[in-house]
């Protein structure tokens, strides 16, 4: 098999654990990192070459590793002919209009909405989508940043003042309103389709959130909940023939599923995969951009992922415990960073438990907020 080189839009640890997972089969990554526009080693971040289009033309395929990537940028790609998956999913992944009118278009279940650019449009929005409702930036947000939550009629002013400030802030920016939806819990997809239509999609994954951040994520066994967002998986992916990882993130409304939204890429929701599955969501994006075959998405054990934020050690007893596995992004610490995870594994959901209780044990709670609480209550 041919070395193949492929690179990668954003340089952080999702390009970072394309390269660790692609060297076994002969697949050599280089990021380009979008705010410094330099091409570095996602291992290392040396530098390793100077300017798009040179990269462009040393590369095999290219993809991204986000979805907040300047429009102009995303053309050059697209003209080469060799960006996968398509640049229209990457700019639906970055634009909540863009993405609320894909979600209606592949039919669907998605939460009502009301795209807003003016107090007019916002009035008319608390009459056509109803109170309380969830107010998003069409653009940059993530994390549970640039969202507003309007309860009641007596707080409409106040709301539209502060939501109005990001719409004059950043230039074509809107607002989406959503109706709250009150979901018992969220849980994601990640799957994977080549270019010939063929997909494979990993168990669902149960997601914990603390302050808007991805906490723990759960692998789980539920074959009619599969069944309803496999199905939704296919309408989006076969939409946007979508070539490469796909995650798409739903609400759990009494057995019902809901799309929230769209990731166009390996996603942190996935990572139970490096240690839980046959072959990790990482692997499976690099053979579907390349046009490989697709490896199973088999789970092989129970498995969990816990996301360490903002810190750069952990208890030294982890490394012993046979279930957990640590994987650090290399990164220098800031608060609330995304600086590794933790994987951890059981044979059996007994023993997952188990393991996930020691792990909490020994972590500082400080240090992971609401954790503890959330996996006793298992
Ligand atoms: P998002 O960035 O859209 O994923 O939103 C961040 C978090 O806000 C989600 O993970 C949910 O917990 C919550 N959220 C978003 N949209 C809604 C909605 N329409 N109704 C209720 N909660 C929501």
């Amino acid at each position: 098999m041919a070395n193949k080189h492929v690179l990668v839009l954003g340089a952080g640890q999702l390009a970072r654990m394309m390269s660790l997972a692609g060297a076994p089969l002969n697949i050599n990554i280089s990021a380009f990192d979008v705010s410094s526009e330099k091409i570095v080693h996602p291992l290392t971040q040396n530098i390793i070459g100077h300017g798009l289009n040179n990269a462009i033309a040393k590369a095999d395929v290219i993809t991204a590793e986000f979805e907040h990537i300047p429009h102009s940028i995303l053309d050059i790609c697209q003209q080469s002919g060799k960006f996968r998956p398509t640049t229209q999913a990457i700019k639906a992944g970055g634009d909540r209009r863009i993405e609320k009118q894909l979600l209606d278009d592949a039919k669907v279940a998605n939460a009502k909405y009301a795209v807003i650019t003016n107090r007019a449009e916002f009035d008319d929005a608390i009459t056509s989508v109803g109170l309380p409702m969830v107010l998003k930036t069409a653009l940059g947000g993530y994390d549970g940043k640039g969202q507003w939550r309007l309860k009641s009629t007596t707080d409409i002013d106040a709301t539209w003042s502060e939501s109005q400030q990001s719409l004059s802030d950043t230039p074509h920016q809107a607002i989406v309103a959503e109706e709250f939806v009150p979901f018992q819990r969220e849980v994601s997809l990640i799957g994977a389709r080549r270019v010939n239509g063929e997909m494979a999609v990993y168990p669902l994954t149960e997601n914990v959130h603390v302050d808007g951040v991805l906490s723990l994520s759960i692998a789980i066994d539920e074959s009619e909940l599969q069944q309803q967002a496999a199905k939704m998986f296919q309408a989006i992916s076969d939409k946007l023939n979508y070539v490469g990882v796909l995650a798409i993130e739903f609400f759990d409304v009494n057995g019902k599923l809901l799309v929230n939204e769209i990731a166009p890429r390996v996603h942190n929701s996935g990572h139970w995969t490096q240690q839980g599955a046959e072959v990790c969501q990482f692997e499976n994006h690099l053979r579907a951009v390349c046009d490989m075959p697709l490896g199973s998405t088999k789970a092989i054990r129970h498995a969990a992922m816990i996301n360490i934020l903002g810190q750069d050690t952990l208890p030294k007893e982890i490394l012993a415990m046979p279930n957990c596995h640590i994987h650090w992004y290399g990164k220098e610490k800031r608060a609330g960073r995304k600086m590794g995870h933790i994987n951890v594994c059981g044979n059996t959901q007994g023993e997952l438990d188990k393991a996930l209780k020691e792990l909490v044990a020994i972590l500082d709670e400080s240090e992971f907020p609401e954790l503890k609480q959330h996996i006793n209550q298992r």
